[in-house]
């Protein structure tokens, strides 16, 4: 089964909470166009009419631009194929409307975390969509969280994961399988300043991450225009220890994107 057609339902959820918080988002910008015009128009007048009409113009010109984006990113979202621009509209989207939402949302109730939950699944959709040119393995890095290892394992995977010794105690090993079966390159990031010091030395062309909501959020808006393909883990413990990965959704992931001979 292709990863598209997984968790159908979740992921329909998910998305109607990125869309609605997105329409209302352009609604505050559209307030804040019309708001800013009038106020212009106003002072503007003043000085001369000509002035006026030119920022009714430029407000005009603000509100197709702005009502363009929104409409060709709700679009790709809804039916899940690529657009001319998808490219750039996941951009404007991760850029603009997310740090946006980020903080009308929890004022709508809406917990950040469910946020960003459903900006990694808008963000997956969009990838999707947009996937017509695979990755070389050797171009495609699967980045995982320090808190993957078993919090008793003395081994140092942070300064190279294959000093793991496969004991099977903690997902890493299977992950290291995995990685080793598709030839990809795989590393282990402690936190964000380490994570981009990774992307900087692999010059990845595409990274699947694994991280809590957080850190897939941050990562993916960081790395931008790189694509980064978001897991997320589980956390039996709570967070940041010894969490887990579903390795089939890795696999699910890698299988999508990874170029095949
Ligand atoms: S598989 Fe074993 S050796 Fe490797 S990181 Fe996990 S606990 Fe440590």
């Amino acid at each position: 089964m292709n990863i598209s057609d997984r968790n159908k339902n979740p992921q329909a959820s998910r998305k109607r909470i990125f869309i609605g918080l997105l329409g209302l988002t352009f609604a505050l910008i559209m307030v804040l166009i019309f708001v800013g015009g009038w106020i212009a128009t106003i002072g503007l007048n003043h000085l001369h009419p000509g002035l006026t009409i030119a920022a009714q113009i430029i407000a005009g010109i603000a509100f197709i631009f702005s009502s363009g984006i929104i409409s060709a990113l709700i679009l790709s979202i809804i039916f899940e194929k690529e657009l001319p621009f998808t490219h750039k509209i996941r951009g404007l989207g991760i850029k603009l409307f997310l740090p946006l939402m980020e903080i009308l949302g929890p004022r709508l109730g809406i917990a950040k975390e469910r946020v960003r939950n459903s900006f990694i699944e808008t963000n997956n959709r969009l990838l999707i969509s947009g996937n017509r040119h695979k990755t070389p393995p050797e171009r495609m890095l699967l980045l995982l969280p320090h808190c993957l290892q078993m919090a008793d394992c003395q081994r140092r995977i942070t300064t190279n994961i294959y000093n793991c010794k496969r004991c099977g105690k903690c997902n890493i090993d299977n992950l290291i399988t995995l990685a080793e079966s598709y030839n990809i390159r795989i590393a282990v990031a402690t936190g964000g300043t380490l994570a981009r010091k990774i992307v900087r030395d692999h010059k990845p062309k595409m990274i699947i991450a694994v991280a809590c909501e957080r850190d897939l959020t941050s990562g993916i808006h960081d790395t931008f225009p790189l694509p980064v393909y978001g897991i997320l883990n589980q956390r039996p413990e709570g967070p940041c220890w010894n969490t887990l990965v579903d390795t089939t959704e890795v696999e699910n992931a890698l299988q999508t994107f990874l170029k095949t001979k």
